[in-house]
C-alpha cells in the first residue's frame, strides 16, 4: 500500500500520542492508588531495591539468589494485587491499559503491521467516510427491539417483525463469533428504515472491537471512488483511489449500505461483480443492504452478480415499520 510518507508520519505520531496518553493514565492511576493505599507504596520500594540487588547478582552470576530474588517479587505482586481487589480495584490497574492489546499501541507485531495499523491506514484513506463516529451511537449496546412489532405476522416470512429480528440478531452475533473461520457474508434485504443500516452498524463495531479491519461504504460512494480509479486524469487522485481501491478488496470486513440507490450502468455492474468476487476469492466477508427485492437485484445488475450473491450469503429479511416515522413523532 502506497502511503504518503506524510500520511504514514502521522499515523505513527497518533500511536506516539496514544502511547504517551497511557503512559499518563498509568501514572495517575498509580499516584491515586499510592495515596489511596500507602501499604501498595511500601510494596513498590521494596520490588525497586529488589530490582537492584538483582542487578548486582546477574553481574556476579549468582543464579541461588536470583531465583530467590525472583520468587520474593512474585510474592510482593501477588500481595500488591491482593491489596487492590480488598479495596475495590480492579486488580490490573497498576498495570499500563492498551488501546489494541496485541501490539501494545506501537502499530507493529514482529515488524508486520499490525491490523490496528492497517485499519488507521483505512481511515486515513476513507478521511471523511467513516463510521467510528456512528458507531457511538449504533451499536449493539443501544440497538432496541422495540421499534418490532409482535401484533401481526409479516405474510412474507411468516414470523411477526418482532420474531423475524430476534433471529436475525442472534445470526448476526454468530456471525460475528465465526468471523475468523467461515468468512460469511450477509445480504439485508428490506425497505427503507427497518434497522438496516443500524444493523450493519452494529457488526461494524463488533468487528472493529476485536481488530478487523471494516469499510463502510454506502454503494453511491463506493462507485464514486470506482469511478475516479479507473477515470481520473489527476495522478494525486488516482494514487488514492487506488489505495481505497486496494482496501475495497482486501479490508476484513466490506459494507455496501443502500445498493440500488446509486446510478446504475454497465460499469458499475462489472465493477460490482469483480467486487464481490474478489472478495469471496480471497475469502474476505462482505455484507449488503438494499432496499430491492432479490428479482430487482437480478435485472437491475446482472445474472451472475445474482447468482453469486444468492449462492454464496446468508439473506436476511427484515420487515416492519419505518422506524424514523416512529423517531420522528416521538412515539415508541
Ligand atoms: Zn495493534
Amino acid at each position: 500500500m502506497a502511503l504518503k510518507k506524510y500520511q504514514y508520519n502521522r499515523i505513527l505520531r497518533e500511536y506516539d500520542d496514544i502511547r504517551f496518553q497511557n503512559k499518563y493514565e498509568l501514572d495517575n492511576r498509580i499516584k491515586e492508588a499510592f495515596e489511596a493505599i500507602p501499604k501498595l507504596k511500601e510494596l513498590e520500594d521494596k520490588l525497586i531495591s529488589l530490582s537492584a540487588q538483582s542487578g548486582r547478582l546477574a553481574l556476579f552470576g549468582n543464579t541461588k539468589a536470583l531465583d530467590e530474588l525472583k520468587e520474593n517479587t512474585a510474592s510482593i505482586r501477588e500481595q500488591q494485587r491482593q491489596l487492590l481487589l480488598d479495596h475495590g480495584y480492579p486488580e490490573d490497574y497498576l498495570q499500563m491499559q492498551y488501546k489494541c492489546i496485541k501490539c501494545k499501541d506501537t502499530g507493529f507485531i514482529d515488524n508486520e503491521k499490525c491490523n490496528c495499523f492497517k485499519q488507521a491506514i483505512a481511515d486515513m484513506i476513507y478521511e471523511g467516510s467513516n463510521i467510528k463516529s456512528v458507531l457511538d451511537r449504533e451499536n449493539f449496546r443501544t440497538f432496541s427491539f422495540k421499534y418490532y412489532s409482535d401484533d401481526y405476522i409479516d405474510e412474507s416470512i411468516g414470523l411477526s417483525p418482532l420474531s423475524n429480528m430476534q433471529k436475525i440478531v442472534a445470526s448476526c452475533k454468530s456471525f460475528i463469533r465465526h468471523f475468523d473461520k467461515k468468512h460469511d457474508n450477509l445480504l439485508f434485504l428490506g425497505n427503507t428504515g427497518v434497522g438496516k443500516t443500524f444493523l450493519a452498524n452494529c457488526i461494524a463495531k463488533e468487528l472493529l472491537d476485536r481488530g478487523y479491519t471494516v469499510i463502510y461504504l454506502t454503494a453511491f460512494r463506493l462507485f464514486d471512488i470506482l469511478e475516479k480509479y479507473k477515470f481520473s486524469k489527476e495522478a494525486e487522485n488516482s494514487i488514492i483511489a487506488a489505495n481505497q481501491f486496494e482496501f475495497i478488496l482486501d479490508c476484513d470486513m466490506l459494507i455496501i449500505d443502500d445498493l440500488g440507490t446509486e446510478l446504475s450502468n454497465s460499469f458499475t455492474t462489472s465493477q460490482l461483480y469483480l467486487i464481490i468476487n474478489e472478495r469471496l476469492l480471497r475469502q474476505k466477508s462482505t455484507l449488503i443492504s438494499t432496499n430491492l427485492s432479490l428479482d430487482n437485484l437480478n435485472t437491475n445488475y446482472s445474472e451472475r452478480i445474482y447468482s453469486r450473491i444468492i449462492s454464496n450469503y446468508n439473506i436476511r429479511r427484515i420487515v416492519g415499520e419505518d422506524i424514523r416515522l416512529y423517531k420522528a413523532v416521538g412515539e415508541k
